[in-house]
């Protein structure tokens, strides 16, 4: 290769991509640390399902790891490799629980599973009666989510018989809040108590019952290990106040054409805003299949999502099509937007809470939806 095409390689990836997302991993740490302390007396573990809510198991876990965190959560088992591949000591759990026949595999990866059902549990604990090993496993009690979980009733009758403990190591005892992100619902109290009531009856185990929103709610909801997710990634946990957390991801697109266009012009699918006054657009490189959701779109009757040029808000206009977003700049000052500048979609200034609330979804969403085909870059200081 000479020297010119060595400088073309190097340009291809700014030219080839739509945008870019950064990691930052400063920030990751920082969360799950005060996330830490918030917890203590117990531990703190990391939510790393659905690849580290979009952002990478392998970027994600180390970077967790280094800050001290030691128990991880996954919701399958091939995430749970992912994690191990990067974190040989660490301890994981599948929330998702062994399928028929996967203990094998639990076993040879030193996982853990969340067992949720009497069928899961009379499973795991035949096969460790089979290999004579008495493997760790957490229980899961439904408490309210109605989803996974042995219900109440289950419990109390296990708990009758206690030979269904001895062979396995029961390491956890679990339940998951429904609605934590509003402090004040009373079904967290319900919960509470209804996790304390059934873990009475079962054999002693450390417990779990908060994520995020339950370990920044602190007090009786910690027990000794707490289990956020969304709030280390920069996410919203309790809906109300401020957000304590500092975002972690910020997202750009390039900015590929501006132009002008008329008062009366419509802009977009389905042509459902028009133009008030005349106008300058800037057309970015991002849309809705690079996890910018659509529904962010702005009409005639309802204004869409912000963007962030120069530290200034410009708003979307019409419809987010698949690859691309209108946004106004008629009040930017001429000539400070240029073609191949980057334009924030996200970040400090409108956060991914923010694109959630515009669309009528959830942070969550937002995160775990972005960025297929953005360069990522990390940084960590
Ligand atoms: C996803 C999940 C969490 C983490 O929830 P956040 O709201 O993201 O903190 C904790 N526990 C269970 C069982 C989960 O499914």
């Amino acid at each position: 290769m000479n020297d010119r095409t060595a400088g073309v390689a190097g340009d291809l990836q700014h030219f080839e991509v739509a945008g870019r997302l950064t990691i930052d991993l400063a920030a990751l740490k920082a969360n799950w640390l005060a996330l830490a302390r918030r917890a203590e007396p117990a531990e703190a573990a990391a939510v790393v399902k659905a690849d580290a809510y979009g952002l990478g198991i392998e970027r994600v876990v180390p970077a967790l790891s280094a800050a001290g965190c030691k128990t991880f959560f996954v919701a399958i088992l091939s995430e749970a490799r992912r994690v191990r591949a990067v974190a040989p000591d660490a301890t994981v759990y599948v929330l998702e629980g062994p399928a028929f026949g996967a203990a094998p595999v639990f076993r040879d990866f030193s996982l853990r599973p969340v067992l949720g059902s009497l069928d899961e549990i009379g499973h795991w604990a035949a096969y460790c009666r089979e290999i004579s090993q008495p493997l760790a496993a957490a229980v899961h009690i439904d408490t309210g989510m109605t989803r996974l979980g042995l219900t109440p009733g289950e419990a109390e009758e296990i708990a009758g018989d206690p030979t269904h403990f001895d062979d396995f190591r029961l390491a956890l005892v679990m339940s998951h809040l429904a609605c934590a992100d509003v402090p004040g619902n009373p079904m967290n109290g319900r919960q509470l108590r209804q996790f304390q009531a059934v873990r009475r009856h079962l054999p002693e185990a450390p417990a779990s019952l908060a994520n995020s929103a339950g370990t920044l709610i602190g007090g009786d909801y910690r027990f000794d290990l707490v289990r956020p997710g969304v709030a280390i990634y920069g996410g919203r946990a309790i809906a109300t106040g401020d957000n304590p957390m500092r975002p972690v991801v910020t997202v750009e697109a390039r900015i590929i054409r501006i132009r002008e266009a008329a008062a009366g012009t419509p802009v977009g699918y389905g042509a459902v805003e028009t133009l008030k006054r005349d106008s300058r657009l800037a057309i970015l490189s991002a849309g809705y299949a690079d996890g910018y959701i659509r529904a962010a779109g702005s009409t005639d009757e309802r204004p869409g999502a912000d963007v962030t040029i120069n530290g200034r808000a410009a708003p979307v206009v019409g419809r987010v099509s698949m690859d691309l977003l209108a946004v106004d700049i008629t009040e930017f000052e001429e000539n400070s937007v240029q073609t191949g500048d980057y334009a924030e979609l996200l970040g400090k200034q409108f956060t991914v809470d923010d694109l959630a609330d515009r669309a009528g979804t959830i942070g969550y969403e937002v995160l775990t939806n972005l960025g297929r085909r953005f360069q990522h870059i990390v940084k960590d200081d």
